[in-house]
């Protein structure tokens, strides 16, 4: 069998990272879609006594420890959990740890994810003191029902509340989240969602598909078969109505789930998606340096232990460069969720073989409007004139290839994996 030296495939690592992530992990409950690492805080007001003090100064020590590696920060990103449930002052330590170990840059993206219900007008303003300059708004839905069914613990009178305070504080560049094909989600609810996400205001809309995780809520009443997904037609339904909508609302949909208006597409996930290097801090934070992808522990005793051992072996990153052939999956599951797609320049080292693989396999689904091959001054090219040489860049059709995007990629993968 070949191996990615023979094919070609070169393995030199990113640049250094300018985006960091950090991983706030305090919820007030968990919702019944969500696995992700968290802690379960209840619905008291948290202070930095105690154990949420604790997880923030463990998060400085681990970013005092890192090595700066020559590039300031031109995006960093406080993700959740629901980090407007963290006290200012531990935002504020937070982000002076990351400014003194790694330097922000004077015009970076700094975000944060809030939930409607754990912040006001006071607050908001705090943060931008503190120049956080983006702001991502978990909605899910609009309505009532469904964010009970969901586990949620906001409701609507809340989202009314946040969207009044973004507007006060005159924020701009602010996303609102919506989650589509959520259990019992009529087409007149995702409509009612996307009408009322657009009166909100906001410049980028995210709309999620639900992903069904093992070990939640949901996967076991779905086991139980009591879940009522929406049909699978009815949720490509919701797809292409989004994409309709929020494109003619001027809104660039620039990632399968993501529409910004020109000038407010997240700088942040963008790195993410072109598959570039990033740090991460915090306890199931994953990182991405030196070509090596390392995930922290998801609980915190267990994060506060590999911290130790991290600070005491001087932290270097373990772990091996993420192999050439994965590192061009990786790049290819990545890109392709952008609706620019992605360049030959774009997939690390990719050699004339790997090409042409990847040509044959995207051009038999030529029957279908799912891809399209652009040359190198951005003209589209016909059927008959794609070629490695002829080709540029290639991306999926929006909707209809964006809707079928885990069948193109699982043939992609099968293709490459077998070269
Ligand atoms: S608020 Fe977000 S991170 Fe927290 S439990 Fe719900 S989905 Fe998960």
């Amino acid at each position: 069998m070949a191996t990615s030296s023979d094919r070609g495939l070169g393995s030199a690592p990113p640049p250094p990272p300018t985006a960091a992530y950090i991983h706030i992990p305090f919820c007030r409950q968990r919702c019944f879609y969500c696995d992700f690492p968290i802690a379960v805080t209840g619905f008291q007001s948290l202070t930095l006594d105690g154990w949420v003090g604790e997880y923030v100064e463990a998060v400085c020590q681990e970013i005092a420890g890192q090595q700066y590696l020559g590039l300031p920060l031109s995006t960093v990103f406080f993700g959740g959990g629901t980090p407007s449930l963290l006290p200012i002052a531990g935002l504020e330590k937070i982000l002076a740890a990351v400014d003194k170990s790694l330097g922000i840059a004077p015009a970076a993206e700094i975000s944060m994810e809030i939930d409607p219900g754990t912040f006001d007008q006071a607050q908001l303003h705090s943060y931008k003191n503190l120049g956080i300059n983006r702001f991502s708004l978990g909605v899910q839905a609009f309505q009532d029902n469904l964010l009970t069914l969901c586990g949620r613990h906001h409701r609507r009178r809340d989202i009314d509340q946040a969207i009044m305070a973004i507007a006060k504080e005159n924020i701009t560049n602010w996303s609102l989240d919506l989650i589509a094909g959520l259990p019992e989600q009529t087409t007149a609810d995702w409509h009612s969602s996307l009408s009322l996400a657009l009166e909100a205001g906001p410049n980028h809309i995210s709309c999620y598909d639900l992903v069904l995780e093992p070990q939640t809520v949901f996967d076991k009443w779905e086991q139980r078969g009591k879940l009522a997904l929406p049909p699978s037609e009815r949720s490509a339904n919701f797809y292409r109505h989004a994409q309709q909508a929020l494109t003619q609302a001027s809104f660039h949909h620039y990632e399968i789930s993501n529409y910004g208006r020109p000038g407010y597409e997240c700088r942040h996930n963008q790195i993410y998606w072109r598959n570039l290097s990033y740090y991460g801090f915090g306890m199931g934070a994953t990182s991405y340096i030196d070509g090596k992808r390392f995930g922290r522990p998801r609980t915190r005793n267990d994060y506060y232990q590999w911290l130790e051992f991290w600070l005491n072996q001087g932290g270097i990153i373990p772990g091996e460069r993420v192999a050439p052939l994965e590192n061009l999956l990786e790049s290819l599951m990545l890109g392709l969720r952008l609706t620019a797609g992605v360049t030959w320049e774009q997939l690390p080292a990719t050699s004339a073989g790997a090409k042409q693989t990847i040509l044959a396999t995207l051009t038999s689904f030529g029957d279908r409007p799912w891809l399209e091959f652009y040359e190198r001054n951005n003209e589209l090219l016909s059927p008959e004139k794609i070629t490695t040489a002829a080709v540029q860049r290639f991306c999926l059709t929006d909707p209809e290839g964006m809707l079928y995007s885990n069948q193109i990629l699982s043939a992609l993968f099968a293709a490459l994996e077998e070269d």
